[in-house]
């Protein structure tokens, strides 16, 4: 099991008097520490990936406001492997429609490795984060768009990203060369219906979407994508609806880095997803998009900086999406009646006459911050619950007999 690291956070890096934000300097901190961690290896089993460089290290993250934080090798490019697989699931959704990728693809937690060929008891694919439930989801996909499958597929990503991705061809060329087991998976899947057609050209849509390639900072945006509700936070553009986003965060709350999952819920609590090329993404709703890069991989497959990335950043920040301690009391700022209250309008006199004989009937209650289910219930009980003067008059309307 890894071992947690807490970041030794030197007080003066918080105390640094440089205008950049502590985040800014938190993801260099991390950089700094954790590119020293040489633990774990490139993934090799796709002969092409085995020539990585050990020594990259890029982090990207992107606020829905739209600002996006770059550190080390953010711009660097690699190939997307699983992460892919979150933002296709996405994709056909809205395209294919939820009851049919439902009645294709489970949504529990596997507890296995993502290339294993075991099947829920009703032989679908366990989710959409293992290969055989991402087979699934190319071929839906392909089932719609045909040999347009694999342009609709670039384009979505490329709209999650905000830029025109392209194809690493050396590392399709490897992955498909040597896919045997992703094959048997496949062909598996149409014995059970799962996928139907032509195994191959849905298989060629699967290899070629994990060789889409990226950088951490590409990562970041898609991830504050869906962070974000679908929108873009860098353009702006609306690339999914929110029912999609919330489908897709929770299966990568389940389901997001294989036979860790759990720890990974129970340590950082952020939706995430990685994949066997370095890269690492994590998706914290209504805050931003982290993406992360280092190709070494430890025994669960997933990249060993990344995942010390997330496991020092969470804590520092109380990240954890379990971790609410929001007060819904806090966003009520004021609750009085406008008797005495003075206001710069100028009324006719029969005005002021009846807003002076009714004043305590009107109540104002200022509300701060966004309205969520919580506040909106508190806020709603204290209409109830009389004005929030020490009111003495009989004759207060908000006030209970
Ligand atoms: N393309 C890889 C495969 O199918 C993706 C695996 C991964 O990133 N975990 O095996």
């Amino acid at each position: 099991m890894n071992k947690i690291h807490r970041v030794p956070y030197p007080r003066e890096v918080i105390a640094h008097p440089s205008p950049a934000p502590a985040l800014a300097h938190f993801l260099e901190h991390c950089l700094a520490t954790f590119a020293t961690e040489n633990s774990g290896a490139v993934a090799d089993y796709i002969p092409e990936l085995s020539k990585a460089k050990t020594g990259h290290f890029g982090i990207g993250l992107a606020t829905i406001d739209g600002h996006v934080y770059e550190a080390g090798d953010s711009a660097v490019e690699f190939t997307i492997q699983t992460i892919s697989k979150a933002f296709v699931f996405a994709l056909a959704l809205e395209l294919v429609g939820h009851e049919r990728v439902e009645a294709k693809i489970g949504v529990e937690p596997s507890g296995e490795a993502f290339n294993s060929i075991r099947l829920t008891a009703d032989n679908r694919p366990f989710n959409a984060m293992v290969n055989a439930g991402a087979i699934a989801c190319s071929g839906l996909i392909h089932s719609v768009e045909d040999s347009g499958a694999f342009e609709c597929v670039l384009d979505a990503l490329s709209r999650f990203a905000g830029r025109k991705l392209s194809v690493d061809e050396a590392v399709y060329e490897s992955e498909n060369a040597t896919g045997d087991r992703n094959r048997a998976i496949g062909y598996m899947l149409r014995n059970y219906s799962v996928v139907q057609g032509n195994v191959d050209e849905v298989l060629d849509v699967y290899f070629r979407q994990c060789s889409i390639l990226v950088t951490a900072r590409d990562l970041a945006v898609m991830a504050g994508t869906l962070a974000n509700s679908g929108v873009n936070p860098v353009t702006n553009v609306k690339v999914l609806t929110p029912r999609a986003v919330a489908r897709t965060l929770s299966v990568m709350t389940s389901s997001d880095m294989y036979d860790y999952a759990g720890e990974w819920v129970y340590r950082v609590g952020i939706p995430a997803k990685s994949g066997v090329g370095g890269g690492i993404i994590a998706a914290l709703p209504e805050q931003f998009g982290l993406g992360t890069f280092s190709t070494l991989l430890d025994s669960h497959c997933n990249s060993v900086r990344g995942l010390k990335v997330c496991q020092a950043l969470s804590p520092h920040f109380h990240l954890h999406v379990l971790n609410r301690s929001i007060d819904v009391r806090t966003s009520i700022i004021a609750d009085y009646d406008i008797k005495g209250i003075s206001s710069r309008r100028i009324r006719q006199p029969h005005e002021q006459f009846i807003l002076d004989d009714h004043s305590q009937d009107i109540r104002v209650i200022e509300l701060v911050g966004a309205l969520t289910f919580g506040n909106v219930d508190f806020v709603s009980r204290q209409f109830g619950a009389g004005c929030g003067r020490t009111c003495s008059s009989s004759t207060c309307a908000a006030c209970p007999r």
